[in-house]
């Protein structure tokens, strides 16, 4: 994402990333450039430039894009580049203080609450300036058309804005979180700082309706919104902690013990918006398994069920909102670009048995 420090909104920022990536990075790195200069959500970023140096999309990530002129002239730039902007919605003024969803669990915990309204109102804006985009392509005889995917999906009136714009053939593309596919604001009775979530954890209707929106293809994708924080950083009350948690080592197991177990999503559907699903929404080539092509893929024992605790966290930090929940799926063996990248230990003493 590029809402680093520094900002990547100039090309030579995300030539400098790309370049360390292929160096160090032990899986596949793409860049996403800054919509506008220093995420100000005033002036465009250098967006041609950033596309020259290899950026594969756009967002302004941890914050709207308030001015719809904004978006409008980013939509017309990126026309024909094939890049989609990638939305964060979160209306400034519906979730400013607020730390989980607003409902009744906020009402019962005195906690003040961000509505699914500053999900969905942006939202609502941002097709209508898409849809604006879209048909100034249209008229120009062009099929061209400029894209936007939505991240972090949370609420169900945001997947029904999705379906009728979806109905209406609008380039529009989405994604919801195992976080939000599984868990909701009830769960914020405990004060677990590593369920402090932006967009929230939001109800157990919200939950259901993205669930069903993944199911049936309204939400195209899974993406994890992985956010490390250092332990030093949650520890502290609820109401102080910064937003955000882990998602990467759990999603799949997570995912694969909440919904396909109990029969909610098929595991086929579930493996496909973890895999050619976000392809897709990027405009990426979809990783498939040929003769000759470079093995990309994960091994996963489908049967071993567990609980997660820190043991299974790779990184440095600890705020998974998943510790103590069960998972299924044991991810084995991961190969990028033909190398082994991930080997479960079990799997490591096989292979050093097979080697002697
Ligand atoms: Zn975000």
């Amino acid at each position: 994402m590029a809402n680093t420090d520094p900002v990547v909104d100039v090309g030579p920022l995300a030539s400098w990333v790309l370049d360390e990536a292929r160096q160090h990075a032990v899986v596949r790195v793409a860049q996403v450039g800054a919509v506008s200069r220093g995420l100000r959500g005033e002036a465009l970023a250098e967006l041609l430039e950033l596309v020259e140096a290899g950026a594969i999309a756009f967002s302004d990530d941890g914050r709207s894009i308030d001015n719809g002129d904004v978006l409008l002239h980013a939509l017309r730039y990126l026309r024909g580049t094939g890049r989609p902007i990638l939305l964060h919605l979160q209306d400034p003024g519906l979730s400013v203080d607020g730390v989980m969803h607003e409902g009744a669990w906020s009402a019962r915990l005195g906690m003040r609450g961000v509505p699914s309204a500053a999900e969905s109102g942006p939202l609502s804006r941002d097709l209508e300036v898409l849809r604006y985009a879209v048909s100034e392509v249209a008229a120009l005889g062009s099929t061209d058309f400029p894209r936007l995917h939505v991240q972090h999906v949370s609420a169900a009136a945001s997947v029904r804005l999705l379906r009728e714009a979806k109905t209406l053939g609008l380039p529009v593309t989405a994604e919801a979180t195992p976080h939000h596919l599984l868990l909701t604001d009830e769960r914020v009775k405990d004060f677990d700082p590593n369920l402090k979530i932006n967009p929230p954890l939001r109800s157990e209707a919200d939950r259901l309706e993205l669930v069903a929106a993944l199911a049936e293809g309204a939400i195209d994708c899974v993406a994890t919104d992985h956010a490390p924080h250092a332990p030093h950083e949650k520890e502290v009350p609820f109401e102080e902690a910064p937003f955000g948690a882990l998602g990467l080592e759990t999603a799949f197991p997570a995912l694969n013990a909440g919904l396909v177990e109990p029969g909610h999503l098929t595991l086929e559907r579930l493996i496909e918006a973890m895999s050619a699903g976000p392809c897709r929404c990027l405009g990426l080539q979809a990783p498939h398994l040929r003769v000759g092509a470079p093995a990309d893929f994960c091994l996963v024992d489908l049967d071993e069920s567990w609980v997660f605790t820190s043991a299974d966290l790779f990184g440095k930090s600890r705020n998974s909102a998943f510790l103590g929940e069960r998972g299924r799926g044991r991810v084995l063996l991961t190969m990028v670009d033909g190398a082994m990248r991930h080997v479960a230990g079990r799997v490591r003493e096989e292979l050093e048995g097979v080697q002697e």
